[in-house]
């Protein structure tokens, strides 16, 4: 882990009305928010000497990927079409590829069927707003190895990230744990020791936020942020009855949430 100074964090959202807020840019071009925010304080990031292929056509998106995946310390390269990954490919070693299915030249899957067919094992997360079964599974046997629904949090496609190249570098962490908590972040699975803890979507995306940030406070207009990628706005009431619900499922895990007034939550050990 290295020290970055000041930090850009990059906040992608799908288009909405209900998000037409300060301090969004909007571009009406995509289908796309992106919100540029200046960290004050020095932040910690990873220095990993990885490098990524993107492939994404749509402009806004690609430019907010390149941007989170860099300032978490990766190098990225970013292709625009299908034809383009495949000379990266050929021209370049990289240590993942994140590849959209709807590309201008070549279609994703053939992109990632041609890469299979030569031999190459490098991970591949696909990234997309196809979302029915069939299309996974067809990602899936074509050769993916995660696969990611747009609208996504860069949070998220970041942990994935990580859990990814951990996984193709035989490093079997993609747990994080707290007292008898196991949360993984590959399968989206919470567990109190053996038994696995029933949460909904929005519970594990609230919960994932707060282990990120374990042993510091977690801001309620953070988390709000963080689930804003989904089908509606998320009002910070709906946030405190996430917290609620989830406090209610952690009880007996040896964690509990703490509310600190005026400032956010903060996920402990005894609580
Ligand atoms: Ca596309």
């Amino acid at each position: 882990m290295g020290l970055c100074n000041r930090g850009l964090q990059v906040h992608v959202a799908h288009y909405a009305t209900s998000y037409l807020r300060e301090p969004y840019d909007f571009h009406p071009d995509t289908h796309y928010l992106v919100r540029f925010v200046w960290l004050d304080r020095p932040t910690l990031c990873q220095t990993l000497d990885m490098k990524i292929l993107l492939v994404e056509d749509d402009p806004t998106l690609g430019e907010a990927v390149v941007l989170a995946t860099r300032q978490a310390g990766f190098t990225v390269d970013w292709s625009r079409d299908g034809v383009q990954a495949e000379n990266a490919l050929s021209g370049f070693s990289y240590d993942a590829m994140l590849l959209d299915l709807g590309l201008p030249r070549r279609e994703g899957l053939e992109v990632l069927r041609n890469l299979r067919r030569r031999g190459k094992t490098l991970p591949v997360m696909i990234l997309t707003a196809r979302d029915t079964v069939e299309d996974r599974v067809r990602g899936l046997d074509a050769g993916a190895d995660d696969y990611l629904l747009k609208p996504f949090s860069l949070d998220e496609l970041l942990a994935r990230l990580r859990a990814l190249l951990r996984r193709a570098h035989g490093v079997a962490d993609t747990q994080i744990c707290m007292g008898r908590l196991c949360f993984d972040s590959l399968k989206r699975q919470a567990r109190v020791e053996e038994s696995p803890l029933v949460l909904s979507a929005r519970e594990v995306e609230v919960l994932e936020i707060l282990l990120h940030h374990a042993g510091r406070v977690t801001a309620k207009e953070a988390i709000a942020d963080r689930l804003a990628g989904w089908d509606e706005g998320v009002g910070e009431n709906a946030v405190e009855v996430y917290i609620h619900r989830l406090r209610r499922k952690l009880e007996g895990s040896g964690v509990g949430i703490r509310t600190l007034r005026g400032l956010g939550y903060l996920l402990e050990v005894g609580g």
